[in-house]
């Protein structure tokens, strides 16, 4: 039975956030700390790693749902309860296009930490431009990592400097929080690949699971763009989960291998029958090197990027 209080304390750089609840008439206190400082969540990681507790890792850009808190339980149950979770909130600029939704992209800590403390996380690590990319000292921040195969098609093509930003946030984040797993999700699936493969190439301590796409009841994946979708282009926005369930039954009766230009034709069509839909790109592929199939058959990977409107929604499947 929760008393539902809830207490913030703030230090200097970083805050605790104690929520009150009741077990058999006696109050229990649980502590999360909302950790701000680079310096602070490092010498916290390491701490943890010398006392042998087990790290899980979410990173995340924030305006958490339940697609985001689906992580956070799996990390959860893969460290037990005596292990740490850790949730990264941070909206890393440099994966964001010059003419993409950086200024307006959906913030709100306060909700998130409170989501967090009540999925038993220990700390959220929030943050700001200056801690990630100082522009201070010597000249400020010039070293990036970059990922050369996996992430030239799909997302690279049409976003061309994402995975350049994505790669390197996620490494600094490895090498600030120190987790031995770290999980992602399916809905990014290009993006879970090219971790994985960054973490093979450069030996990173840990592992990386990923973690199946969450769904609005409608089929709608769960996404922190969808705030976006006002009014009519919500119901819209169904053509992506739709575009994937229409491909899975074609290759499904189909015989044959099916040419993957006619299929992206007809699907082209089929999406940009809704009034505000425009396909950004469809593509079929092999699942572990992500190489596009001249023709399709079950078992391969299909992921998809439409505009609704001016909002940019990303889905995929197996078929
Ligand atoms: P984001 O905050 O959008 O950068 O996402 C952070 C993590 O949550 C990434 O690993 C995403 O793949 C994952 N994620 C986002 N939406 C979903 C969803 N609907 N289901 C499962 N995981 C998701």
């Amino acid at each position: 039975m929760s008393l539902g209080g809830i207490l913030c304390c703030a230090h200097r750089h970083d805050s605790v956030l104690y929520r009150i609840d009741s077990c058999a008439g006696l109050p229990h206190f649980w502590a999360m700390r909302i950790v701000r400082s680079v310096a602070a969540m490092q010498r916290l990681g390491r701490s943890w790693q010398r006392a042998g507790f087990r790290v899980g890792f979410v990173p995340t850009m924030g305006y958490l749902h339940e697609g985001h808190l689906s992580l956070v339980h799996r990390a959860r149950r893969l460290v037990g309860p005596r292990g740490k979770v850790v949730v990264s909130i941070y909206v890393n600029p440099t994966q964001f296009g010059p003419q993409e939704d950086l200024s307006r992209y959906p913030r709100d800590l306060a909700r998130d930490a409170w989501l967090c403390r009540e999925a038993d996380v220990e700390v959220v690590f929030a943050p700001d431009d200056e801690q990630m990319y100082p522009r201070d000292g010597a000249g400020g921040f010039s070293t990036f990592v970059v990922e050369e195969a996996l992430s030239r098609g799909m997302e690279g093509q049409s976003r061309p400097t994402h995975f350049r930003g994505v790669t390197t946030v996620v490494a600094k984040l490895f090498n600030i929080v120190q987790p031995n797993l770290a999980v992602f999700g399916a809905k990014d699936y290009q993006q879970a690949a090219i971790v994985k493969r960054m973490v093979r190439d450069l030996n990173f301590p840990l592992k990386i699971v990923v973690a199946p796409i969450l769904r609005e009841a409608d089929g709608l994946a769960m996404s922190s763009r969808n705030k976006y979708l006002v009014g009519a282009l919500r119901p819209q926005a169904l053509v992506l989960r739709r575009s994937l369930e229409k491909a899975q039954a074609v290759v499904c009766k189909s015989s044959r291998p099916v040419p993957a230009a006619r299929l992206k034709a007809e699907l082209k069509q089929f999406i940009e029958r809704a009034p505000a839909a425009r396909l950004d790109y469809v593509e079929f592929f092999e699942r572990d090197t992500l190489t596009p199939a001249p023709s399709v058959t079950r078992g391969m990977q299909m992921a998809l990027a439409v505009f609704i409107g001016k909002t940019r929604l990303i889905d995929n499947t197996r078929l």
